[in-house]
């Protein structure tokens, strides 16, 4: 059996080694390393896929939600509300511009941002909310957009771990994640769904005039060259990686559905079992499960921890602490206990290998011994 890892990227290249490699051979030939014509291409293809008007390569995932926060304006002091069961990166840049982040717990069966909570933490200093479309299905956008109008709140979505999935709206309308919100974001960091050979992000945004702010700002602000307008940042996808992920894009939807076969294999082998939660599906959104993410009840983790690392199957806990317990983020307008479902998450989850290339004979050797971890471990 082929060694199992958390995500295999050197399988999945082997499957797509030769394409892969002429397209990045192609940059090499053509010397045109930064802001080349592959890096234009794939930007198309990416805006076709989404079915949105304007993608913005950039640097990094982080970026995107940082030059996110700053096309809007936002000032010092203004309040944008987000998760704090999340990555540190959607609460980094709030800090970074110096912007009050107002956290919110989670709902305990799909880990996304809890929507009566959003609601009431919304104040006359509310300008955006940061959804995190976590561990890759998407918060309840429709009700979100709602209270968006309603307070004239600018909604950025934070699609790093979501990019492919779906979001119905009611009225029957389908839009991609990060397609629906004021700006959307996304990382191309190796692990993720859609992952470069280093770093890469982008923001997508339907509005004409901020997708021509974004493309300033990540430029030096720059708009007629040498002659800057706003503070920017420097922030570019290169070519080389672009060149990767114009390949990887036309694979995508067929990466999205075997991490949805690995997943469904998983969910049939513990359904119904006493101490094992399976991922909850939200209303209204497809999963590209970036990550499969459990619940466990009445059982000592770290034993399955070490019994799983005994075995040699990696696995994750993401995140053992959730934001406001984040010794950079201490506030005194948050202590332990503000967060219950979140904090309860964050001792009670793990995450299982989840990657396009798991075959039968890992899962199986996986989940048996997953199984037999519970068992040992249960208190
Ligand atoms: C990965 C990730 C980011 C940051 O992306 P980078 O490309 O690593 O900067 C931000 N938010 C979430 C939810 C992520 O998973």
């Amino acid at each position: 059996m082929r060694k199992i890892q958390m995500v295999d990227l050197q399988k999945q290249y082997q499957e797509i080694k030769q394409e892969v490699d002429s397209s990045i051979q192609e940059v090499i030939n053509n010397c045109t390393f930064i802001n080349g014509p592959t890096v234009k291409q794939f930007q198309a293809n990416l805006e076709k896929y989404l079915e949105v008007k304007h993608v913005i390569p950039c640097g990094n995932g982080t970026d995107s939600l940082q030059v996110a926060l700053m096309a809007l304006d936002l000032q010092p002091g203004d309040e944008v509300i987000t998760t704090t069961f999340t990555f540190i990166a959607t609460a980094e840049v709030i800090a970074l511009l110096k912007l009050t982040p107002v956290l919110v717990d989670v709902y305990p069966d799909t880990f996304n941002i809890d929507m009566d909570a959003v609601e009431k933490a919304i104040t006359d200093k509310t300008k955006a909310v940061i959804p995190v479309h976590l561990f890759g299905q998407c918060v309840d956008m429709e009700r979100l957009m709602n209270l968006a109008k309603k307070h004239n709140l600018y909604i950025i979505e934070d699609a790093c771990q979501a990019i492919g999935a779906d979001y119905h709206f009611s009225n029957g309308e389908i839009k991609k994640a990060g397609t629906i919100g004021t700006i959307g974001c996304t990382s191309f960091f190796p692990s993720k769904n859609l992952g470069c050979y280093g770093d890469g992000g982008a923001a997508f945004t339907n509005d004409d005039d901020l997708a021509k702010k974004l493309r300033g700002i990540v430029n030096h602000g720059m708009f007629v060259r040498y002659y800057h307008d706003i503070v920017g940042v420097n922030s570019r996808l290169d070519s080389i990686q672009a060149a990767v992920l114009d390949v990887k894009l036309k694979h995508l939807d067929a990466y999205n559905q075997r991490r949805n076969e690995a997943a469904a294999f998983y969910n049939q082998t513990f359904a119904n079992h006493e101490n094992i939660i399976t991922p909850v599906l939200g209303k209204q959104t497809t999963h590209v499960f970036h990550q499969y993410t459990l619940i466990l009840k009445n059982i000592d983790r770290a034993k399955v921890v070490a019994y799983m690392q005994e075995k040699e199957i990696p696995v994750m806990i993401y995140y053992p602490v959730p934001m406001h317990l984040q010794k950079a983020y201490q506030d005194p307008r948050y202590k332990t206990g503000d967060f219950p479902v979140s904090e309860y998450l964050s001792q009670h989850v793990i995450s299982l290998p989840m990657h396009t290339e798991l075959d039968p004979e890992q899962l199986n050797y996986i989940t048996s011994n997953f199984l037999k971890a519970i068992e040992l471990a249960k208190k």
